[in-house]
């Protein structure tokens, strides 16, 4: 069915026919695993507009904004320094890659023994479906995982990219690398964009983005009220669209939404009956339209209450000290915060042990669900360590490792459950 964005999809070279396949698939399941949710915020219908619109006015916004001159940098990781970017009068997206189509392409130059985020990523290249990747003027890799940097080199022949170099520890030396790193992408932004990077403008992307944090730091907060007052699969969705929606906006909309939820937890109001088990997630980032297992998690009767992942606390925990005024204390401000990761990609990584069992005791949850995506060395690897320091602070652990197929839905719904009959 034609749509008004036809022209403009065509003219970013994307698969017409496939991309409407795509749109289709992406709209039922959405329907299927939020629309069908009760006592939703009205808030919400914000993110709802703006999902229906993900491949449409967005990408307008971008088009439009690339004819006023301004450049459009991807990203996949949350290590990449967005202040620079914004600082830069640059548009700074999260490229999503949490979809399955695009598979069969990227298996036919990658291992089939990837993880599923390194082939979406790559497929949707290849296939020519997504509308973000087509916009960017730049796209910005990381050594994180030996997959993502080797994937790199491939996707290199593709689009334009520029890989950040990240220490694997946190030492001395690995800092001075790391600001190294951190000066040579501000030389980079600017190059892209054709503008210099002040220490006014600096600042200001640094309160912009501190901002942003703090709105999600509030939506985090309200939601551990009793009764819980909004779903898991609700805030997962703020914080995915936290990566590509306008952060001004996005702002301003979250902001009214946790005026809404801050009412409800007044009011004692809750969207599920007294007595669900509240749990939390921890592992790897969930992307759009990665909802299986929270979707799973709470059709089996929990409540997720916190997400450990970079898209969640690991994203939103450290703000950007403030306080410096000259180009120098901003750019030591940034390395600093971003340091502070504690990707699995670390070693050693104490901090996250840490992080998730004093965030599982803060939150009271009754269990904790370990996602690792198949073939994630870092992730499921470290599953076994964060299993037994929350052992050793008595908060049962299950560990999942899956893909974006549907294959194993039963099978994970079953293990699911058993695992809520434990806890309970
Ligand atoms: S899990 Fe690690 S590699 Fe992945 S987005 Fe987060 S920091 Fe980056
Ligand atoms: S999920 Fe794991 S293997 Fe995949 S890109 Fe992230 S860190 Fe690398």
């Amino acid at each position: 069915m034609p749509t008004p964005y036809d022209d403009m999809w065509e003219k970013l070279n994307l698969d017409l026919a496939a991309h409407e396949g795509l749109l289709q698939v992406l709209g039922k399941f959405y329907g299927d695993i939020y629309l069908t949710q009760e006592g939703r915020l009205k808030g919400m219908e914000y993110l709802d507009f703006v999902l229906s619109e993900v491949h449409g006015l967005r990408i307008k916004e971008l088009q439009e904004a690339k004819a006023q001159g301004r450049k459009v940098i991807g990203t996949f990781c949350v290590f990449v320094p967005e202040e620079l970017v914004l600082a830069a009068d640059a548009v700074c997206v999260g490229l999503c890659a949490g979809a399955e189509i695009g598979k069969e392409a990227a298996e036919k130059i990658l291992p089939r023994n990837t993880c599923a985020l390194i082939k979406s990523f790559v497929g949707f290249k290849l296939s020519r479906l997504c509308p973000f990747i087509e916009s960017c003027d730049l796209v910005v890799g990381e050594t994180t995982c030996d997959g993502k940097k080797k994937a790199y080199e491939i996707f290199d022949e593709y689009a334009p990219v520029y890989v950040m170099e990240i220490p694997q520890m946190k030492q001395t030396c690995d800092r001075e690398l790391w600001k190294a790193e951190v000066r040579r992408f501000k030389e980079r932004i600017e190059e892209v964009a054709g503008k210099e990077i002040t220490a006014a403008r600096l600042k200001e992307a640094i309160k912009l983005g501190n901002r942003r944090r703090r709105v999600l730091q509030r939506l985090n907060q309200l939601r551990t009220a009793v009764p819980t007052p909004i779903s898991g699969r609700d805030v997962l969705l703020i914080n995915q669209v936290s990566f590509y929606d306008d952060p001004v906006r996005f702002t301003a909309k979250i902001g009214e939404l946790c005026d809404e939820l801050e009412k409800r937890v007044k009011a004692g109001e809750g969207v599920v009956p007294s007595g669900t088990p509240r749990l939390m997630l921890s592992g790897c980032p969930m992307a759009v339209p990665n909802w299986k297992l929270p979707y799973i998690v709470e059709s089996s009767g929990a409540v997720i209450i916190g997400e450990e992942s970079c898209i969640g606390t690991r994203n939103i925990r450290d703000l950007v000290d403030e306080s410096g005024d000259t180009m120098e204390e901003m750019l030591e401000a940034l390395v600093d915060r971003y340091l502070r990761i504690d990707c699995a990609c670390f070693t050693p990584n104490k901090e996250r042990l840490q992080n998730i069992v004093s965030m599982a005791k803060d939150l009271q949850v009754k269990g904790v669900i370990h996602f690792a995506l198949n073939f994630c060395q870092p992730y499921a690897i470290e599953a076994f360590k964060v299993g037994r320091a929350l052992e050793a602070a008595g908060i049962p652990m299950l560990s999942i490792e899956t893909d974006y197929s549907m294959e194993d839905v039963e099978q994970l719904k079953t293990r699911v459950e058993a695992f809520l009959e434990m806890v309970r």
